[in-house]
């Protein structure tokens, strides 16, 4: 969601700001732009629209090239429509200061109408520009630098900011400032960027900070970096070796990053597991678990906040940790937890899961958590994002960079956590023996190889059958046990690329709503692998059938009860109940992207999505 880019140093700061652009597209955008500014003090704001790209053709007859300095945004509109001129970066009044933003600011309102009492007058609908505005006041009456300056404004905001300020009379200088939204600053070869994370970074250097909440960056030719606080105190700098490539950053050869990224599957649950399921699978060994083996000894209940896919990975591994360890886990919604006056012990083990790390509900709900005492242990996939940072100990997916915005192998990724996690507790707390373990410990091990199969047998297949079904209106997902939230998903993911409404259900609570909706135009796809709701679930598939719905099939090979009633069948291997998600959702990403591209959708980037969802 939203990207900042920034640039000082002696390549052309157009072309790497433009790049860093395109790096941020897959967070979700909705319009661009750019400042720069050249060695004789001469500020230039460039805004567009929509893509970078038309930012591009927008610039090609400006003067680009003169540019020491830069920043640039790819906006995603919280307040007022996505626009050229709500677009970033914002002028000051008097044209000195060009500022980009990530966040809201929640108190703009108040702070707009005092400025407007001062006389400063608006050009945008944005939170954004009253920061900009407040900034370039402060400045100039209290005759300070532009550092102070955004000191004294950043202390007077409610909300979240991620910002990037030049000043025209300053070509060797930006400021910098984050709280709750990312900022990353790359330290190259005289030569500072700065991005709202690492992807347009890695290609010039490897060495990065972090930027903490409420400090300060101070990027400045030929010196080096400067953090400081809102108290202007020093701040710690933390160099970070980045461990990303540029060609985990491109398509490989397919035509998507999301089937990319489909593909990639077996080796990411490799790269997942590796070093943790251990010993030919005798012990899984999580180092977040058992660094802490106290908390996990004395933890009364699980409480799993995420949002979005997230979410359905934490429904399973609700599942997962109540058949393994026999505790009580609760699942909430991060947004609605963090407004609910939750009720937290400290015995309690909040889990927080999100692919990025930066989700803002999450981190709200982390906050909340751990201020009530409880043990907080973190699920996400980006290295030193905010998440990691702020929770008490984790895991990493390691499932590398996730470009398409619709959610696979990251979603497959936690799950398969969260299966190790209840599995070393359960280990750790006596709740399952060395020899259910194994069993499972063993079969984990197959499983890259076991997703690899599933998308050479059936890949080819989905295509096939989603020539029929790509003008369907409504599709109904339903699943009983883990694959209730496989349903979830796969209903989330079909709307997400392909605009097509979708709901999931539990299987059995069809009856009490929804099976008024069955009729012969919408399909139902159900997830009915042989576990130990096999029966009941065949009961609802003969259900859909005798109302004339046509029905897609996710079983367990060789099953031929349900091969007789189904229109189409779609078989994945046979494993314990407990893996059965990875497994079944596979086939369920296939049908959603070939539905949206057979509909022409941009399955990278759909409409109004952003990937990693900063605000609230
Ligand atoms: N709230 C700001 C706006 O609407 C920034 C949004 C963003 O993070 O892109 O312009």
């Amino acid at each position: 969601m939203c990207g900042i880019v920034g640039y000082i140093g002696s390549g052309n700061v157009y072309d790497v700001l433009i790049k860093g652009l395109h790096r941020l597209e897959y967070r979700g955008y909705d319009s661009a732009g750019i400042a720069l500014v050249d060695d004789k003090g001469k500020l230039s704001v460039f805004k567009a629209k929509g893509k970078v790209a038309n930012l591009e053709s927008y610039c090609e007859d400006k003067n680009t090239d003169s540019a020491v300095v830069g920043i640039a945004h790819t906006r995603w509109a919280t307040h007022g429509e996505p626009s050229d001129h709500n677009a970033h970066p914002h002028y000051s009044e008097d044209g000195n200061l060009a500022l980009v933003h990530n966040g809201t600011i929640e108190n703009y309102q108040i702070l707009k109408d005092a400025l407007i009492q001062q006389g400063c007058t608006f050009q945008s609908e944005t939170d954004t520009e009253v920061l900009v505005q407040l900034i370039e006041y402060i400045k100039v009456h209290n005759n300070c630098s532009l550092l102070d300056a955004v000191r004294e404004a950043l202390k007077e905001v409610v909300g979240a900011y991620a910002i990037a300020v030049v000043e025209k009379d300053k070509p060797d200088t930006i400021i910098a400032a984050r709280k709750s939204s990312p900022l990353v600053i790359g330290i190259g070869d005289g030569e500072f960027l700065l991005a709202s994370d690492a992807t347009p970074i890695v290609e010039y250097t490897k060495d990065v900070v972090y930027l903490k909440d409420e400090e300060i960056a101070i990027l400045q030719r030929g010196k080096p970096l400067q953090l400081v606080t809102l108290e202007n105190e020093k701040a710690k700098i933390d160099v970070k070796t980045l461990q990303l490539s540029i060609s985990q950053l491109e398509k490989g050869g397919y035509p998507h990053f999301m089937l990319k990224e489909i593909f990639e599957q077996p080796k990411t649950l490799l790269d997942c597991i590796r070093g943790r399921v251990v010993d030919g699978g005798k012990q899984v060994m999580l180092n977040g678990v058992l660094d802490n083996k106290e908390q996990f000894l004395k933890a009364r209940r699980f409480v799993i906040v995420a949002c979005g896919t997230s979410w359905h990975a934490a429904l399973i591994g609700k599942y997962l940790l109540q058949d393994m360890c026999h505790i009580p886990v609760a699942v909430e919604y991060a947004s609605e937890f963090r407004y609910s006056k939750p009720v937290i012990y400290d015995t309690d083990i909040v889990i927080a899961i999100s692919q990025s790390g930066e989700t803002a509900d999450t981190l709200a709900a982390i906050k909340i958590a751990k201020g009530m005492g409880a043990f907080v242990y973190g699920v996400s996939n980006v290295v030193g994002s905010s998440i990691p940072r702020e929770t008490d100990s984790g895991t990493y997916i390691h499932v590398g960079p996730e470009i398409g915005v619709a959610s696979t192998k990251a979603f497959t990724g936690q799950v398969m956590v969260l299966t190790m996690l209840a599995l070393s507790i359960a280990q750790l707390r006596g709740t399952m023996t060395p020899h259910q373990i194994e069993e499972i410990g063993k079969e984990i091990l197959t499983i890259p190889d076991k997703v690899e199969g599933i998308l050479k047998s059936l890949n080819e297949k989905v295509k096939q059958m989603s020539l029929i079904y790509t003008y369907a209106r409504n599709f109904l997902y339903l699943g009983r046990g883990y694959s209730y939230p496989v349903a979830l998903e796969g209903a989330l993911k079909l709307k997400e690329i392909s605009y097509v409404h979708a709901e999931g259900y539990p299987a059995a609570e069809m009856k009490h709503g929804p099976i008024a909706l069955i009729d012969e135009e919408m399909p139902s796809v159900i997830i009915a692998p042989k576990d130990h709701l096999y029966d009941k679930i065949v009961n609802n598939v003969q259900q859909v059938k005798a109302r004339g719905g046509s029905i897609i099939a996710v079983v367990t090979e060789g099953d031929d009860l349900i091969s007789e009633i189904a229109d189409h069948v779609l078989e994945v291997p046979k494993v314990s109940e407990c893996l059965s998600p990875i497994i079944t959702s596979i086939p369920l990403q296939l049908i959603s992207y070939y539905i949206a591209i057979n509909k022409g959708k941009n399955v990278d980037m759909p409409r109004n999505l952003a990937k990693s969802v900063t605000v609230e």
